[in-house]
């Protein structure tokens, strides 16, 4: 195993112990209460732009935003990773005996608990306000069952978030993320449940079948992009729909987040050193939280099996899924009309 592989591996069997120790040393707790209030922001503007949409109708927005002001969130980490008098975190491990150099046991050790705590639940109701995932990871989440959102510590630190950095960056990155996870509640899969999380359709037909002829636009708009670093494959529009519409989505809300923010006398700060708009620092910060690498064989089979689009096509370079779609990025930066990040066909499904 390569050491990031050992990393990831302890970090996902012993998650909350991992989870204790990362957030003690590197997360500031007036975090929490930040996130919270741009989670409301961005709520608040997925509420607004119902409005706007003339593919749905007045009683399925009704519903829509019922559903969105029931979403619940977690933020950070659940509580008792840090109280020293709690027995819960002990109790997690207390079946465990590792030794420091018996790998392999050690292993069947963790399948064994894990397997354990798995069939434990089956006879114990279902906790709502249990943590899906550790605290120490950099990711985000949306549970249709649960209608609830999360953002682990992990998530909440640059390029995503951080109470120094200018809130260009920070609605750019964490406020593109919530904008994201909240829209999964309203994707092709998410809007199957209602505000409590059971399946239930509570769409009229006419909002079902408007919202499937936008998903189209989607479907056939990303369906044609090709990658280069998986042999000129394409990109499966229909898997990769649901990641798709909470992309588009999520910079939308972010942005006019943003915007809001500012109306309402937020004051901004710009970086040193670069000659940048507040507006195009945004857009910057959405794609740098995107940046990454993949070996050509990973990519191979990832346009394959990924339900999310190649991450080129989630950020600037060279043509950008979300950002073709929204006409605030051909403004800041100046792309002249019929270029491709500025089509006259766009998508918008919220
Ligand atoms: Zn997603």
């Amino acid at each position: 195993m390569t050491s990031p592989e050992c990393v990831g591996y302890v970090n996902s069997n012993m998650e909350s112990a991992v989870g204790s120790l990362y957030v003690a040393e590197a997360f500031p707790g007036d975090s929490k209460d930040m996130v919270r209030e741009l989670i409301d922001k961005v709520r608040a503007v997925f509420v607004e732009t119902l409005d706007e949409l003339r593919w749905m109708d007045e009683e399925s927005k009704q519903k829509a935003q019922e559903k969105a002001m029931s979403i619940r969130e977690q933020i950070g980490y659940p509580d008792y990773i840090l109280q020293r008098k709690n027995k819960r975190l002990d109790e997690e491990y207390s079946n465990l005996n590792f030794s420091e150099d018996l790998y392999f046991e050690n292993s069947l050790q963790n399948l064994r608990a894990g397997a354990q705590r798995s069939i434990k639940k089956l006879r114990e109701k279902v906790d709502q306000n249990l943590w899906i995932i550790g605290a120490a990871v950099v990711n985000a989440f949306y549970s249709p069952n649960r209608n609830q959102i999360v953002f682990p510590a992990g998530i909440l630190q640059p390029p995503f978030f951080s109470k120094e950095q200018p809130q260009a960056l920070n609605f750019g990155g964490i406020g593109m993320v919530i904008g994201h996870e909240i829209t999964h509640g309203f994707d092709d899969n998410g809007r199957n449940f209602d505000k409590d999380g059971n399946m239930m359709d509570w769409w009229s037909n006419f909002s079902t079948q408007h919202f499937r002829k936008q998903s189209e636009c989607m479907i056939y708009q990303y369906g044609n992009y090709s990658w280069d670093l998986a042999d000129e494959q394409n990109v499966n529009g229909f898997i990769t729909l649901g990641e798709n519409i909470a992309d588009n989505g999520g910079v939308r809300q972010a942005y006019k987040a943003y915007l809001k923010w500012m109306a309402e006398g937020g004051k901004d700060q710009q970086l040193p050193g670069l000659d940048l708009t507040y507006d195009q620092l945004f857009f910057i910060n959405y794609a740098q939280v995107w940046c990454g690498s993949y070996q050509p064989e990973f990519a191979a089979q990832s346009i394959k099996t990924d339900v999310h689009s190649p991450l080129k096509y989630r950020q600037v370079c060279p043509v950008l899924g979300s950002l073709q779609n929204l006409a605030a990025f051909a403004k800041a930066f100046h792309c002249a009309r019929d270029t491709p990040m500025h089509p006259k066909k766009q998508c918008r499904v919220w």
